[in-house]
């Protein structure tokens, strides 16, 4: 009976109004069903409230059709649709607005008994404003068998206009929401594991090209965070003015690192200087929609992101396509992630543009290229990482193999150096030995040389210089000492006669035989014989007096006298005579009378009959 009351309704309602184009969905017990298509829309500046819309004819009402709301910066704009209740029991229905952006939306439910309910929603008003705190816009009601509803929706928003309405059963939206919060979730997830794992190792690396990553990441994360209504609902609910101007000023500030991280990279620096100076222009015209942002309305904010996130991406993948075909490593790899990207956000740019339309979410294609992307370009900057390091290590090790041949160079250097000075040292200390050999040597021969000057040749005594050079010595040795000296002065007796009578060499054998004796008979070391020149001999004996200087004058002609030279056969008898002078020295021209005064005694010596000793007196001066 229920059955057949509410399709009469359904023919009366169909009938009454011929021209009335809208259809009536009738619900049933399926879990979800999306109303795109059962939804009329009316935009007219005018129509302010509940009653004018609801006054209105129904061939003013027009079919919603994607083309009409699919892009940004629609007018408000009235939406309606009615729900009939197909079943003979109580169902209770979400209504699901699945875009979190929408600033006002004025919902007017409408049932058949005439009860009305207004709520105001939207991401203009506090998040505690919803009546179920949810992500997405959701309201709940409850459509009794065979009963109609209908509900207008007043949408005021200067972003995306996109109406993503369904109804839903109250299993299927705790469904929907444990499958968008487990999506979500990892999506997030991934992200920001990606982001703050990227900024240690910035911060520990002070690597350039990790910290513009996480900068990039870490912007994206809020970034689809907030396309996802989360961080409303959880960063900033009680501030609506927040969620106008963050998402405008995320995407500038998302590509400004993505420009600089992508510079870095592809390390443009080495391979393009244009391309180089390209992204950076580009970086610092999205730095500079970053200080523009808050001044501009959010959906001119949001149309200019839009064409720098074109621009920029396809900028970036011109560069990395072009690097690649030249063979350039990484290129390959940025080429495929950002192609990811590239695609994502072509679609999603598309659909909000209003060119292409698909039955997902806008968001849908770009957070999948997005994902993909930052998934991916991990993996690329860890490959760079790994290459910088090993080429660092590469360097470092080239570096200690060159610091290790120049020590070693040195060593070996210092190694020659070391054994050419001890050869050098050897054959210094074997010259000085030679040379030390050779100066002793010298000296010996030196020694012998003054010796044999001093020697006289033929007697082997004392010559007449070394007589006179120690006579001066002795003579001053006695006036320091005040001890007498003593001179002989020697003279053969008639030794010209032998000389006549055996021959000069006879002579020269009686001379050496003389000498000899003379030498011989000397006792002290001081003493000393000398031949004073021809036959005659002079002796000096230091600390001697005219009585001890006697003695040996005595001793000496007793020894001559006592001589035996034969000469062919003959016995050449052989005596001397001797002047003595001792005295104490005075001065130098003391020592020369002397001698003089020995010469004198002699000379007396001779006049007595020779072969005798004559000792000085001062009679003798007369
Ligand atoms: P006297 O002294 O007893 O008065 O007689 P004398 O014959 O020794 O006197 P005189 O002084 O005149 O003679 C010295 C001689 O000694 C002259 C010279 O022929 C000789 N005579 C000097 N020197 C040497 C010498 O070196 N060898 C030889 N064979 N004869 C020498
Ligand atoms: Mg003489
Ligand atoms: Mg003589």
């Amino acid at each position: 009976m229920k059955r057949f009351n509410a399709f009469c309704i359904l023919i009366l309602l169909l009938c009454s109004s011929h021209s009335y184009a809208e259809s009536l969905l009738a619900v049933n017990k399926d879990q979800s069903i999306d109303l795109s298509s059962w939804l009329y829309y009316v935009q007219d500046p005018h129509i302010d409230t509940l009653a004018q819309v609801s006054s209105l004819s129904s061939s003013q009402w027009q079919h919603l059709t994607p083309q009409f709301n699919d892009h940004l910066n629609v007018a408000p704009f009235w939406i309606k649709f009615s729900l009939y209740n197909a079943t003979d029991s109580k169902i209770r229905r979400f209504l699901s607005l699945a875009n979190p952006h929408i600033d006002k939306i004025s919902l007017y439910h409408l049932q058949q008994d005439n009860t009305q309910v207004h709520i105001e929603m939207g991401d203009s008003y506090p998040f505690s404003q919803r009546p179920i705190p949810h992500n997405s816009f959701l309201y709940r009601f409850d459509l009794q068998p065979e009963q109609v509803h209908t509900f207008y929706l007043r949408i005021e928003t200067s972003g995306s206009a996109n109406i993503p309405l369904s109804l839903l059963s109250p299993d299927h939206i705790v469904e929907v929401t444990e499958r968008q919060s487990l999506t979500q979730g990892f999506q997030l997830g991934a992200l920001m594991a990606i982001g703050l794992f990227s900024l240690f190792i910035a911060i520990t690396s002070r690597s350039y090209s990790y910290s513009y990553y996480s900068g990039y990441v870490l912007s994206v994360s809020l970034l689809v965070a907030t396309l996802h209504g989360l961080s409303f609902r959880y960063l900033w609910p009680d501030w609506p003015i927040v969620h106008q101007i963050v998402l405008p000023l995320l995407i500038p500030i998302a590509l400004t690192f993505v420009l600089m991280f992508s510079e870095k990279v592809l390390q443009l620096k080495y391979h393009n200087l244009a391309m180089l100076r390209l992204c950076r222009y580009c970086a610092a015209t999205a730095f500079f929609l970053i200080l523009v942002t808050p001044f501009l309305s959010y959906s001119v904010a949001l149309k200019l992101n839009i064409i720098a996130v074109l621009i920029t991406t396809s900028m970036l993948m011109v560069i990395a396509i072009t690097l690649s075909i030249r063979g350039h490593k990484l290129a390959k790899l940025y080429t495929l992630a950002w192609s990811g990207m590239l695609i994502g956000s072509f679609v999603t740019a598309m659909m909000y543009l209003g060119v292409l339309y698909l039955p997902i979410l806008h968001q849908t294609p770009i957070m999948l290229g997005l994902s993909f992307e930052i998934v991916f370009m991990a993996a690329v900057l860890a490959i760079r990482y790994n290459d910088e390091r090993k080429a660092k290590l590469q360097i470092q090790q080239e570096a200690l193999q060159q610091a290790q041949r120049i020590r070693e160079t040195r060593e070996e250097a210092l190694k020659i150096e070391a054994d050419s000075n001890e050869k050098l040292e050897q054959m210094v200390q074997e010259r000085t030995l030679e040379l030390e050999i050779a100066l002793r040597e010298l000296n010996e021969a030196n020694q012998k040389l003054t010796e044999q000057n001093t020697v006289d040749s033929l007697t082997g005594v004392k010559n007449r210089a070394a007589f006179d050079k120690r006579l001066l010595a002795e003579g001053r040795l006695s006036r320091r000492q005040q001890t007498p000296l003593a001179i002989l002065m020697i003279d053969i007796d008639r030794f010209k006669g032998i000389n006549d009578t055996f021959g000069h060499l006879a002579g020269d054998q009686a001379l050496r035989l003389i000498a000899q004796a003379l030498k011989e008979k000397l006792r002290r070391p001081s003493d000393l014989v000398s031949r004073f020149g021809g036959e005659e001999f002079a002796m000096i004996l230091p600390n001697t007096a005219e009585e001890g200087a006697y003695q040996v004058a005595e001793l000496m002609r007793e020894t001559v006298f006592q001589l035996p030279l034969s000469w062919e056969k003959n016995a050449i008898p052989l005596t001397i005579s001797v002047g003595i002078c001792a005295d104490i020295i005075n001065d130098d021209e003391h020592i020369h009378s002397l001698v003089e005064r020995a010469d004198k005694a002699l000379y007396r010596a001779k006049n007595d009959g020779r072969n005798r000793v004559c000792v000085y007196t001062s009679e003798l001066e007369e």
